[in-house]
């Protein structure tokens, strides 16, 4: 390019010849007539500041406007149609951009966002209709909040009392009601102490439990654990013990079977410390109570003890919106399918419009654990629903929705997710995704044949972290003896686990169930190939160290003020080549000044990619002003390289 009259560089940009003399003027450049000549530097530093001014206006000019809803993905077309112009217009804008796009092509966001901008268009994300319900839900739960009732799973080694002492505590309390119709059995019910009310879920057993947990599902709030004291700690209560902290739910412990001459309360809460389970009276945390399910004794105080609990957890929410909840379990009967629900928050109404999984409804009959018909469920409530279409799975979460159609679409949708996932071929899930974000914690299951190799393969992880220094950690969410079961697949799932499993096999369900749901299992018979394995897993898990690249160097030939507050750079690439987005610092007299990002690159009036060594160009650097002639830039990459 070479020197350019002031008439031919307004022509170039689009704007009044008369403006741009005004605008030099600004910049303190001094110009007779459209007629005068600015030499080549000066023109290019005039585009790039008055290109971002023209960008800036039309930014401003996008905002004002009302913004087209889209759905994303949205193909070529679609999005062509919704701005008002031909595809094959937009196909030219994008083939400037050295993009090669079919007509039915998906753009992701991004691409569209600009494409719309250069038609001075802006566009809004079209929520689904399970977006908005979710939405309108959210904003709900922050309304009016008010204290709920407690829930309540009983977990603990078969035989040990579960089933006894929850009735047990029912009947206590039946007295005080009359019952109604036929008793209904909807997975939960409700007790009334002490004026206050408690929900017992009816569906005992770690696994049901951690069933849930891996659909999302957390409605428990206290988990009781049942030990016999005839019999103490158990496998089952181990199992417990872990699937209720890997969940995050407090545990109380219910010592049952105290009327038994050979109960041994001492004995048990040994073993409880020895677990991790301190009881108060022992100096830890943990709440103990000695009960009989046969005789009754303790069941007040216990009821008690659960109260207080709630109390210190304050559990609160909104009953007054639409309601949401969880499935308990559901089932077909003489009036359709009944399905029984736990509700979280907001009050779930006669004729409200239902959504559970892929199937939806509107709510007919609402009965209570007694067997009544009742008009209204509330917070922390088991209800039975009748008005479902079909049935929904246990854990499935439910949600109220406001209009018939909308839950018909959102059930429909999820329908079609659920079969696009099956003909998608089947993804592991990585060992990325085992850590979640933020967290550098591998969890891991354990099971063995016996427990000197349990205890062997945990010293020797310890081992292997300590002596590789490993910023990942570890964490074992359970071990135990035997094969892995179907509970230790859904226990990984819930928890994002990896299960190793040492001279151990698998069960056939356990196996299945792993394959369906891609948990993934590591069987080994030599403890030397597990460690190297793990010691794998470790590092692939650690974040690469990063390493610098250097790009290239440019000095900075002429800074004009724009204004008071921006300065605008001409520049030359004088090593290597310079890119836009890339990081960057400036040295001045050798000192580094600034570090940060080159936000914007230009050559004349064009956004680019990059420069070459030996041209010109303008940049931005992000967060920094204060440039001076003679400063130089210089631009390096980040590389990850694997340790
Ligand atoms: P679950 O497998 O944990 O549900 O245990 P169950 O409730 O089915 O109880 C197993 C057995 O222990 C039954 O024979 C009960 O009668 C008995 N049992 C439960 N609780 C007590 C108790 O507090 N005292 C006595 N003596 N027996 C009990
Ligand atoms: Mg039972």
């Amino acid at each position: 390019m070479s020197n350019v009259r002031v008439y031919k560089l307004a022509q170039d940009l689009g704007i009044d010849t008369k403006d741009l003399i005004e605008h030099l003027k600004q910049l303190n450049v001094e110009v007779k007539s459209h007629m005068s000549i600015l030499d080549v530097e000066t023109a290019e530093i005039i585009k790039h500041e008055i290109s971002a001014v023209l960008d800036k206006e039309k930014q401003e000019e996008i905002k004002k406007k009302p913004k087209i809803s889209i759905e994303f993905p949205v193909t070529l077309r679609d999005l062509a149609v919704k701005i008002g112009v031909k595809p094959n217009e937009v196909q030219k804008i994008l083939l400037r951009w050295k993009i090669l796009a079919h007509i039915n092509q998906n753009l992701d966001e991004e691409l569209a966002r600009r494409l719309a901008a250069e038609y001075g268009v802006g566009l809004k994300r079209k929520l689904t209709d399970e977006e908005e319900v979710l939405e309108i839900h959210k904003e709900e739960e922050e309304g009016y909040i008010v204290k709920r009732y407690p829930i309540v799973t009983l977990m603990g080694h078969v035989d040990h009392g579960k089933t006894t002492l929850l009735e047990k505590i029912r009947n206590l309390e039946l007295t005080k009601n009359e019952a109604g119709g036929i008793t209904q059995h909807i997975g939960a019910y409700e007790v009334e102490h002490k004026g206050e009310k408690i929900t017992f879920i009816d569906t005992p057993g770690h696994e049901a439990f951690t069933s849930m947990r891996a659909r999302g599902a957390n409605v428990t709030d206290i988990v009781i654990l049942v030990v016999a004291a005839d019999d103490g700690i158990m496998p089952q209560t181990i199992e417990a013990i872990d699937h209720s902290r890997a969940a995050n739910v407090p545990i109380m412990v219910a010592i049952n079977k105290i009327d038994k001459p050979d109960a041994d309360i001492d004995k048990v809460k040994r073993q409880l410390a020895e677990s991790g389970l301190t009881p108060e009276d022992w100096g830890g945390d943990i709440i103990t109570a000695g009960v009989s399910g046969i005789t009754g004794e303790g069941i007040k105080e216990l009821l008690d003890m659960v109260l207080l609990q709630a109390e210190i957890m304050e559990l609160k929410v909104n009953p007054d919106k639409l309601a949401k909840g969880v499935v308990l379990e559901s089932r077909i009967s003489k009036g359709g399918p009944l399905v029984s629900v736990i509700v979280q928050s907001g009050t779930l109404n006669l004729g409200d419009i239902i959504i559970a999984g892929t199937c939806c409804g509107k709510v007919k009959a609402l009965f209570n654990d007694l067997g009544n018909k009742i008009k209204k469920a509330h917070p922390s409530d088991p209800v039975g629903i009748l008005g479902f279409n079909s049935i929904p799975q246990s854990g499935e979460k439910f949600l109220v929705v406001t209009n018939e159609s909308q839950a018909k679409e959102i059930a429909a949708k999820r329908l079609d997710e659920i079969r696009l996932k099956k003909q998608a071929p089947a993804q592991r899930m990585s060992l990325k995704d085992l850590t979640k974000e933020g967290d550098k914690v591998l969890r891991l299951i354990l099971k063995t044949d016996v427990y000197g190799s349990l205890d062997a393969v945990g010293d020797s992880l310890n081992k292997l972290k300590e002596k590789q220094k490993y910023e990942i950690d570890f964490k074992v969410l359970h071990k135990g003896i035997g094969n892995i079961t179907e509970s230790d697949v859904v226990l990984a799932l819930a928890s994002s686990a990896l299960i190793l499993g040492f001279h151990v096999g698998i069960d056939e369900k356990a196996k299945s169930r792993a394959k369906e749901e891609m948990v993934e299992v590591r069987l080994y018979s030599i403890i030397y190939d597990l460690i190297a394995d793990i010691e794998k897993v470790f590092k692939g898990l650690e974040d690469p160290e990063l390493e610098e690249r250097f790009l290239g160097k440019l000095e900075i030939r002429k800074v004009f003020e724009v204004s008071k507050v921006r300065r605008i750079a001409g520049c030359m690439v004088s090593k290597g080549k310079i890119q836009r987005n890339t990081p960057c610092r400036l040295l001045r007299d050798g000192k580094i000044l600034y570090e940060g990002r080159i936000t914007s690159l230009k050559r004349f009036k064009d956004d680019v990619k990059e420069v070459q060594e030996g041209y010109e160009c303008g940049i931005g650097l992000e967060g920094f002003n204060d440039i001076k002639e003679g400063d130089v830039v210089e631009a390096y990459a980040v590389l990850e390289v694997r340790r």
